[in-house]
Parts: structure tokens; sequence; C-alpha cells
């Protein structure tokens, strides 16, 4: 197989990132864009040992699964990789992502593996509650508000991501109005000149506040009354203007410190009947009605009777834990992130928790130090990143012997790995539920229910 060799190919699965896969000779070839069923003509781009890397180029059969695209920019950007089909192969795609995985990988029973909670069906789009759009000029001296292309840093324009509310398109169009006003204000990341880096908008979904935030290298930036006194007048939603100054040399979003210019340093959302308190750094899932559905899953799965001490690993600003402090006796979240446990601590005393402390320090030690101190866990959450547990904390969990584990996790191959290993310590699986936090895109979450 040669670069540029169009060829004929079945798609017959698709990969963990959304891609379709076919085989052609003894090579797998991937395809952006396909789904299972589908037949088509392919144009080789890349060529590694065993693999390839294709583009459709003709559409000879139709998969089954197929819907016409709604967003005109769904293959160039980033971020969503199922926009070709039904919301409901989508849903059968991910619940067998997780379930090859977990049985695969880690062994378990493929009958613990329960169905796929996917979005309701009016949630299907503008379910994020956040967005960071990044601005630019193109080659020929436009503005361009949109998203990174794939594995890319060129902007693939978008005035209206189906992923975002209503409102953050309107502010995003009035936006780029200015800057097309004066366009020498956009940050130029190569020559590390000009100002406005990005756009960063938030909502609270329950309390309908929103948050604008502009990226500056800066600390200001020139007609910036203009903007924003129109955004304040028009839009009376938005309760919080902020500039965030990131003058790094770098590809990080965000800088630490906040400038506000109007109102509130911070908007407020409700998440399982608790107040949350959104600062531009705060972390906050982007799904609240889905991370709702999922925490309450959780919640099940963790059996409280309110006498239990629940430790919360990997706990971001408290959310879960918070979300079940009033149904056990004593709880202990822990974070490396030194600012979002500042939030939690807030978190926890705006909504009147007694009953919890929040320690910042890296899982695995401080769960070594908890066990050493004697700290007698009944349940313990985990909510780690992609990259999941170690085997030296999975151990340190085991010694401090809770009845129960919850495993939150957003990749199921190292859910599977851990699995594994907690099984092999007379932990076994009860139960696994994949959730869809974030429908469109590649990404799939799960809740593991183990008991010892
Ligand atoms: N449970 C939270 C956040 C989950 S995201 C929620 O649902 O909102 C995973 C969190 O793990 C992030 O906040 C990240 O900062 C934190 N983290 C990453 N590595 C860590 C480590 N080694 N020790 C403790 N926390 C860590």
């Amino acid at each position: 197989m040669n670069k540029n060799d169009i060829i004929r190919l079945e798609i017959v699965d698709m990969t963990s990132d959304g891609s379709g896969v076919g085989k052609a000779d003894s090579m797998v070839v991937f395809v952006p864009d396909t789904a299972v069923g589908d037949i088509c003509d392919v144009r080789i781009l890349k060529v590694k040992k065993n693999v390839c890397y294709g583009k459709i180029e003709n559409i000879i059969e139709k998969s089954a699964d197929r819907v016409d695209p709604v967003c005109p920019v769904s293959s160039r950007c980033g971020g969503c990789v199922y926009r070709h089909m039904s919301y409901e192969a989508e849903l059968k795609v991910k619940h067998k992502k997780v379930f090859d995985a977990v049985t695969r990988i880690g062994k378990v029973d493929g009958s613990k593996v329960k169905e796929i909670i996917g979005a309701y069906d009016t949630q299907v789009d503008r379910y994020r509650n956040k967005a960071q759009i990044p601005v630019g000029l193109s080659k020929n001296g436009e503005v361009e508000l949109g998203f990174y292309s794939r594995h890319s840093h060129r902007i693939a324009p978008c005035d209206d991501c189906l992923l975002s509310p209503v409102i953050f398109t309107q502010i995003t169009k009035d936006f780029k109005e200015f800057l097309q006003k004066y366009p020498y204000l956009i940050y130029n990341e190569e020559k590390h000149s000009g100002k406005i880096r990005h756009l960063y908008l938030r909502i609270g979904e329950k309390t309908d506040e929103v948050m604008v935030c502009v990226v500056v290298n800066g600390k200001s930036f020139d007609h910036q009354d203009e903007l924003f006194n129109s955004i304040k007048e028009k839009y009376k939603q938005v309760k919080s203007i902020v500039i965030n100054v990131n003058k790094a040399k770098t590809n990080v979003i965000l800088g630490y410190e906040n400038i506000t210019v109007y109102g509130k340093e911070s908007i407020t959302d409700e998440l399982c009947g608790l107040k949350f308190e959104l600062s531009p750094l705060a972390f906050y899932q982007v799904n609240r009605t889905q991370a709702q559905r999922l925490y309450e899953k959780a919640k099940e799965y963790a059996q409280l009777s309110g006498d239990e001490v629940l430790i919360d690993l990997y706990c971001g600003t408290g959310t879960i834990g918070l979300s079940m402090a009033k149904s056990c006796k004593e709880l202990i979240g822990v974070e490396i992130i030194d600012k979002a446990i500042e939030n939690a601590k807030v978190n926890a005393k705006n909504n009147g928790i007694e009953n919890a402390r929040f320690i910042c320090g890296d899982a695995e030690k401080a769960a070594v130090e908890l066990e050493k101190n004697g700290i007698k866990p009944d349940v313990i959450i985990v909510d780690p990143p992609r990259k999941g547990l170690t085997p030296d904390l999975i151990n340190t969990i085991v010694q401090m012997n809770p009845q129960r584990v919850v495993y939150v996790s957003c990749d199921p191959a190292t859910l599977g790995r851990d699995l594994k290993l907690f099984e092999e310590f007379e932990y076994s699986v009860k139960e696994i539920t994949p959730f869809d936090l974030f429908p469109r895109t590649a990404h799939c979450e799960s809740v593991c229910w183990l008991s010892r």
C-alpha cells in the first residue's frame, strides 16, 4: 500500500477515538467519519508498518447507522467524531468500548456491564456549560474564532458549536464583530505578539448565570470598555466579566491571575441539590445533567447508611463526595491541585457541610498517610484522570480494607487494567454502568461498584 492509493474498503469496527476500521490485505486501515457497514473508496494518507490512515473519497454503500451531519464543520473541528452517526448507534459503540475493555483486559464477567446511560433526547446537543474558543487571523487576514482541528493548532472556524448553548453563539458573534473592528488586538502564537488569546465562556445551567472571560496576553486591552459595556447591557444573564492574564509563551489556555472587570468573581451553579462556585480556574463537569446522573449512580453504589467514613480520592472541587456527605458520618477528600482544594472547602462551607475535610496532595501518598493514621474508611471513591490508578495505590486501598470501592473512570482501558488487580485482591466487580457525558465526542465514562 502506498500514499495516495485509492482502495475500496468495508468498515468493520470502530476505534476508541471514534475512527472507523477496515482491513485491506494484511493492513488495518483507520478512516475517520465512517461507520460500521460503510463501503467506501478511501484515499491512503499515511502508511506505517501494519496500519495505515486514510480519508473517504466516496461512499459507495452507506451504513445503516449513518445520518447527515448537521454541523458544517464537524469533519474539520477536533470535537465531535460521531456527527455522521445516529445517537443510538453512537451509544452502542460507546457501550461496546467499555464492555470490551473490562471483559478483555479486566476479565470481568460481561453480565456485570449494565446498559449505557445516554443523554436525554433534548440534551444530545448544546449540553456543554463551558467553551474555550481560540481567536486568530487566517492567512487572508480574516478574524477566526472556532476550535482547533484534530491533532493541530489550526483553527477550524465555527460560528455556532452545536455542543454549546445558544447564548455562547450570540456572545461569540459579538466578540467576533469587535475583533473585526480591531484585528490588531488578536494574539499571534508564533510571534507572541498581540493581546487577545481566547474567549472563555461558562454558564450555570440551573441558575442561568453566565461568565465571560477573555484570556489576554497582558492585564487589559484597547477598547475593552466598549466590548464589556455592550455585553453587560445586551445580556442580563452575564453576571461576571473577567480578564484572565496569560503572558506565557505556551499553549496552556489559562494563566493564574484573574481580574474581575464587572460583577462577581465567580458564577454559581447547582448540582445534586448543592451550590457550587465556578471561578475561571475551578474544575466543573461540562455536562451537568449527565454528571448529576452519574453521581447519583455512584451514590447508589456507595450504599451509605449514615455511619460510614468515606474517602473521595481525586476529588477536584469536592463535588462527588459533597453530594454524599449528608448520607455518611465523615468525608475526606484528596486532590493534588491546591486551588481545587480551596474551592472544595468553600463549597462545603457554602452548603453547610461540616463533616468534610480536604487534603491537598498526591492520592497515592495521601492514602498511605491516612492508612498510617489509622483511618478506616468504609467506602472509597476514586475518580482518576485517564491514566487510572497505580498498583501502589490499589495496594494501599486494599490495605485500608473498605467494604466498597466506587471507581469512576474516564478511560475504559485503564479501568479494565485496574479492575483486574482489584479482583486479585478479594474485591469483586458487582456492577459497571457506562455513562455518556460527552455525546458526539469520543469520550466515555463509567462507574464501577467493587465489593470486598
Ligand atoms: N472528582 C472530581 C474531579 C475528577 S477529575 C469531579 O467529578 O469533579 C480528576 C482529578 O484528579 C482532577 O481534579 C486532578 O487535578 C486530580 N488529580 C490528578 N492527579 C492526581 C494525583 N496524583 N493525586 C490527586 N489528585 C490528582
